[in-house]
């Protein structure tokens, strides 16, 4: 569930998981419609664009770094009938763990950026780092849980990669664990609970037995 939240004068917002069943997917589609409903601040958009609660004609988000998960590059795989590498992603060595970025034009935008139209040409598939970014006020454990899904969905498309015979030098394909992602290929079949640590789930899991879920999450 998603809580309207204030901060700095600027609106935002909070979330609380209130199933313990909760999927990736549920968190899509309630990040979705707060988008509709929430009069949430962007606080990043250029003063020169219309103002409003969308973004509007900006696209500074899609000149950054996108980390993949695993079910990112399937449904992307599916929708472009590109290859992973080296035509949609770039890899690289960061320390003892593997990044794995949509790859950008030499402009620095998103391969998939439309520059004419300014829109995404894979909107439908596009990855989940780019369907839960909204540059406005976010609680802490709403940023953490972006964060560890994320971070597990994108492990999983390295353990894959490295299980593919590619291992650069320094890397060790036995710290990529599975996980929450392992053997699943769509967000619906993927428990929040599964993508974070316990400490994480204990401050966003409310079980309300028909309260209202507390706000303000640390
Ligand atoms: S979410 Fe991205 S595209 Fe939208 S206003 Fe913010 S920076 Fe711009
Ligand atoms: S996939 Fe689409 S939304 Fe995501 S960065 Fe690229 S153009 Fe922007």
């Amino acid at each position: 569930m998603i809580l309207p939240m204030r901060k700095g004068g600027s609106a935002g917002y909070d979330l609380a998981v209130l199933d313990a069943d909760a999927t990736v997917a549920d968190y899509l589609a309630a990040l979705e419609a707060a988008l509709r409903l929430l009069p949430l601040t962007r606080t990043r958009k250029p003063a020169a664009l219309p103002a409003g609660r969308g973004c509007n004609g900006c696209t500074a988000c899609c000149a950054e770094r996108i980390p993949l998960t695993s079910v990112d590059y399937r449904q992307l795989a599916r929708v472009t009938s590109l290859d992973l590498l080296p035509q949609v992603a770039d890899v690289s060595r960061a320390g003892p763990s593997v990044d794995i970025v949509l790859k950008r034009t030499p402009a620095g935008r998103c391969i998939f950026l439309n520059p004419e139209t300014g829109l995404c040409r894979v909107y439908h598939a596009r990855p989940f780092v780019c369907r839960t970014f909204i540059c406005c006020p976010v609680s802490r454990r709403a940023d953490e849980l972006r964060g560890a899904v994320t971070n597990a969905g994108e492990d999983e498309l390295a353990r894959l990669w490295l299980a593919g015979g590619s291992v650069p030098a320094g890397v060790d394909p036995a710290d990529f664990r599975s996980g929450a992602f392992t053997g699943r290929w769509g967000y619906r079949e993927i428990r929040l609970r599964e993508c974070v640590p316990s400490s994480l789930w204990r401050r966003l899991y409310q079980a309300t037995r028909g309260k209202p879920p507390r706000r303000g999450g640390r």
